[in-house]
């Protein structure tokens, strides 16, 4: 027996209401999407999108009729939802009644006036401040040279394009907040290897698109008809540039999410003309700049690893602002002021500069805004106010501005008035303040007629009324003075009738239905007069209505409708002045951003003592008493400083071993290192009391592998693909930090390969910090003296009284101080006692270290690199085996990660005897 569901849906053609045709017409144009569909004040979901929603947010579900599922948002909780659906990776396409239901003929007229994706959203409150939901798109990832990429943020306008090697696209993405990948759909309808392979490694959605959409033609066209011009030569892109597609396909699909080409359904007879007027959106996508080419050479490259090890948007654990380093900045207080600076400080921390007069022209700011701390104050009071212009001109351009946008777009640009007169005398900000002047001479006369025009506090929507000030309008004036005036009137109006016709109980009054009425009590309707017109009888009493009432109530009634239109007319030309200078606003909104950004590195300066460092050409890494940003502030002066001391005449090793138990700061002081090297090469000053750091082309971090983040591949497996990364890219410029490489593995394993890494970087004179465990690998600095140096962390070993001599049986006190030296022991065996591990076991393993210890003597000798001993000599006096002879051939720079991996199990085979 067929289900009701398939019932309907056989006779559905015929039987389909006019609204449902509709529906069904917007879900064909919408493949893939979950319609949103607008009837009175809830957008509906239908059949299996209504199973989706209920499902994934949690929607009630009911039956429409027999068969159709049907859920609804209510209309005013709209971006609640479509951000909810868009972190349940749902796409939305948000279907809109365009027209009064009052004047349509049959079906009200819809059109789907957006589509909600991870890449596209605009709304307010969708994306927190710092947030950027960008958006990318790739035309094919060819094998060989440059992949072009558009990348554009939605909420912003902002348009680049750049052009990277294959194997950085992912990490590019991931620093550039990109959300969302739109690639050319494949002609078999799967999802091509390059993409799965970018998807499997983050969070990115990816969407495919009709592959026309990339094609150079029709690319083209619907960029030069974007931007009004003929060819794309006037933004850096001539006619047979390669990253054509991607600018044109991403321009497309931005148009569509956007409803700017949105194709309205009719209901009724189906024509316009019959069917009322249409109150589609103004959607021109004015916000959207054109594409500007960027060189990712201009930053120093990170790899998302790094940045993730480095919590510098994100900590590790909880994936929380606070707690990283941009965190660090964004403390309420003492941090951006707007959400511009927000957004430019994140993209400053994630893409330092690679250029030594950019970073030194940032630091010179910083450096001005300190020194000058009235103007920094008098910048900071005028920034405070300043809302997110490029968010709220999005709005504006997408048609859907609230007051509030409009009002706050208008205030913001005037408020760079206050920021130019404080900042004109800074040599140093002197290319800011010419930005500034420029965007704001632009834009602010149509800022200003917002603010002559509208009330400071604006109400949240249009249909509220009361945006428009008094005597801005005379006919708004007159309509608001009219219905505000309503109860003067009426009352006059009873107390003359009472008095001409001397009926003291005569009242007046106003009802939904009836609109205005006389009313008498029903022993005194005899004595109406003629002039009144009975219009409803009561129980009680009668209702009338005269000539006059009739007039007056329907000016007062009309008077509250032509109030909201004109405020409607008049906001609608305040947006258009707006839409005109959005260019002008987003220049102004990069330049407060910047200068917002440079003012919360001053203040972090002089707040926690930061210096200026100095960029040199030569790769050293000098730096005294440095601290580390995040914990420096959690420990309240608790933290010990600590220095470095890299590629210096009198300390030329490039390489610096650094040993000491767990626990000791090890992981701290290598990070620390790292973090002020990136602070510096942003433009900030750092946590040091001196920085002289030589000009760093790629840092990597290689900080313990975080499993959550690689699901499906072996810890080992994880730190051997980003440490093969670090060997084939690291430079002679670069600076690499790793922390206990080779622990994923046995402990022979392990050394060797902590072993070959650390003499491999060395050769390369690549600035390493590396921590390890392996006490063996200190001998390298005997080794190699000169070019790989000890250092160690302190750690001052107590003995309680009666105590015996055993090893792991004296208490230790951490210091967190790093010296010169390797360390003494490793004190494993305190650690874990200091971990809650019971006396019974501590006490067994202090036993069974001492017994180890005296097997094996008291350290392994210096495996020393003569002519007819290899470099792994350290191993021959361990034990002769086959698998050390085929660890010997490896040369470790050519192997890939899989080969890596092969190695592992076949040295494991011939370690066990198998194979
Ligand atoms: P390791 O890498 O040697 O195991 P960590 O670097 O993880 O040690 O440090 C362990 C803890 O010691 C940190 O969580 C921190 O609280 C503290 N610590 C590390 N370095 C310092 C320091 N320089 N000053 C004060 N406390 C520190």
């Amino acid at each position: 027996m067929p289900t009701a569901a398939a019932k309907a849906a056989s006779e559905k053609p015929k039987k389909l209401t006019p609204a449902m045709r509709q529906h069904a017409a917007f879900k064909e144009q919408h493949p893939g999407c979950v319609l949103f569909f607008r009837m009175g004040d809830f957008y509906e979901c239908f059949h299996e999108d209504a199973e989706i929603v209920s499902r994934e947010l949690g929607l009630a579900k009911v039956e429409r009729s027999p068969g159709v599922p049907m859920a609804g948002v209510p209309q005013q909780k709209l971006d609640d939802y479509l951000r909810r659906a868009v972190a349940a990776g749902l796409r939305v396409a948000v279907c809109e009644q365009i027209q009064d239901p009052a004047e349509a003929k049959g079906v009200v007229a819809r059109a789907v006036t957006q589509v909600a994706t991870p890449g596209t959203l605009t709304g307010e409150g969708l994306l927190a401040d710092e947030e950027l939901g960008a958006l990318a798109a790739v035309a094919a990832l060819p094998d060989t040279g440059l992949v072009p990429v558009a990348l554009v943020e939605a909420s912003t306008g902002r348009f680049v394009v750049i052009d990277i090697t294959s194997d950085r696209l992912g990490d590019e993405l991931s620093r550039r907040g990109v959300g969302e990948l739109i690639y050319p759909e494949a002609t078999d309808g799967e999802t091509p290897a390059w993409v799965s392979r970018l998807i499997s490694r983050s969070d990115l959605a990816a969407t495919p698109r009709a592959s026309w959409h990339f094609r150079y033609a029709e690319a083209l066209e619907a960029a030069t008809n974007q931007f009004g011009v003929r060819s794309l030569a006037g933004f850096g892109l001539d006619d047979a540039d390669p990253a054509v597609p991607a600018v044109g396909a991403i321009v497309r699909y931005l148009r569509e999410t956007q409803g700017a080409d949105a194709r309205p359904e009719l209901g009724g007879t189906g024509s316009a003309a019959d069917d009322g007027p249409l109150d589609l959106p103004n959607v021109t996508l004015a916000h959207l700049r054109p594409p500007v080419r960027e060189d990712p050479a201009g930053a120093m490259a990170i790899d998302a690893s790094t940045l993730r090890s480095l919590e510098i948007e994100r900590t590790i654990r909880g994936s929380e602002i606070e707690g990283s380093v941009l965190g660090v900045f964004l403390r309420t207080g003492s941090g951006c002021r707007t959400a511009m600076g927000k957004r430019t400080l994140r993209d400053w921390l994630v893409r330092p500069l690679a250029s030594h007069t950019e970073i030194e022209s940032r630091h010179r700011a910083v450096a001005a805004l300190l020194e000058d701390r009235r103007a920094s104050s008098e910048i900071a009071t005028a920034l405070a106010g300043v809302g997110d212009l490029p968010r709220m001109g999005a709005r504006v351009a997408l048609g859907r501005a609230s007051p509030r946008d409009v009002v706050g777009l208008g205030r913001g640009v005037l408020a760079a008035e206050a920021v130019l007169a404080a900042s004109t005398d800074t040599p140093a900000l002197s290319a800011l303040h010419t930005k500034l002047k420029a965007a704001y001479a632009e834009a602010n006369q149509a800022a200003r007629a917002v603010t002559v025009s509208c009330v400071n506090d604006p109400p949240p929507h249009l249909r509220d009324g009361g945006l428009v000030r008094e005597g801005v309008d005379a006919e708004l004036d007159e309509a608001r003075s009219l219905s505000r005036e309503a109860g003067t009137w009426l009352a006059e109006y009873q107390a003359k009738l009472a008095d001409e016709f001397d009926l003291p109980n005569l009242k007046v009054g106003f009802n939904r239905v009836f609109g205005y009425y006389i009313e008498l009590p029903a022993g005194q309707a005899s004595r109406a007069p003629d002039s009144f017109v009975r219009k409803q009888t009561l129980k009680n009493a009668e209702r009338y209505i005269t000539p006059d009432l009739k007039g007056y109530e329907d000016r007062v009634l009309g008077a509250e409708q032509r109030a909201l239109e004109r405020e409607r007319a008049i906001f609608n030309d305040l947006c258009a002045g707006l839409r005109s200078v959005l260019p002008s606003v987003t220049a102004l909104a990069d330049a407060l951003g910047e200068l917002d950004a440079l003012l919360c590195f001053a203040r972090k300066a002089a707040d926690r003592r930061w210096v200026r460092p100095e960029i040199t050409e030569e790769p050293t890494l000098v730096i005294r008493e440095g601290r580390h940003p995040v914990l420096d502030e959690l420990l309240e002066g608790e933290f010990v400083p600590n220095g470095c001391e890299l590629g210096e005449p009198d300390q030329p090793a490039k390489l610096a071993l650094i040993t000491g138990p767990n626990m000791a700061g090890k992981s701290t002081y290598i990070r620390q290192v790292a973090l002020i090297s990136l602070l510096a090469h942003a433009g900030s000053f750092v946590p040091a009391e001196v920085a002289r750091l030589g000009l760093i082309d790629r840092l990597f971090a290689r900080v313990g592998a975080d499993d959550a983040l690689h699901q499906g591949q072996s810890t080992f497996m994880v730190e051997m693909t980003e440490t093969a990364n670090i060997l084939n890219n690291a430079t002679g410029r670069s600076l690499v930090i790793l922390d206990e490489i080779g622990r994923g593995t046995s402990t022979l394993d392990g050394l060797s390969l902590a072993w070959a890494i650390a003499e491999d970087l060395s050769d390369r004179g690549t600035r390493t910090l590396f921590a390890t465990h392996y006490h063996e690998l200190t001998t390298l600095a005997e080794e190699r003296e000169g070019r790989v140096r000890n250092l160690h962390v302190e750690v001052r070993e107590w003995k309680p009284e009666g105590s015996d001599s055993r090893p792991g049986q004296a208490e230790i006190v951490f210091l967190h101080r790093i010296l010169p030296g390797r360390a003494e022991a490793s004190y494993g065996v305190h650690v874990a006692r200091l971990a809650g591990v019971p006396e019974r076991v501590s006490r067994r393993a202090a036993d069974v270290l001492s017994t180890l210890a005296v097997q094996h003597g008291p350290s392994p000798a210096a495996p020393k690199k003569t002519e007819n001993t290899s470099q792994l000599g350290l191993f021959t006096e361990y034990v002769p085996h086959p698998a050390l002879d085929r660890l010997r051939e490896v040369k470790l720079e050519e192997l890939s990660p899989l080969a890596a991996f092969d190695l592992l199990r076949e040295l494991k085979d011939r370690a066990t005897g198998a194979g």
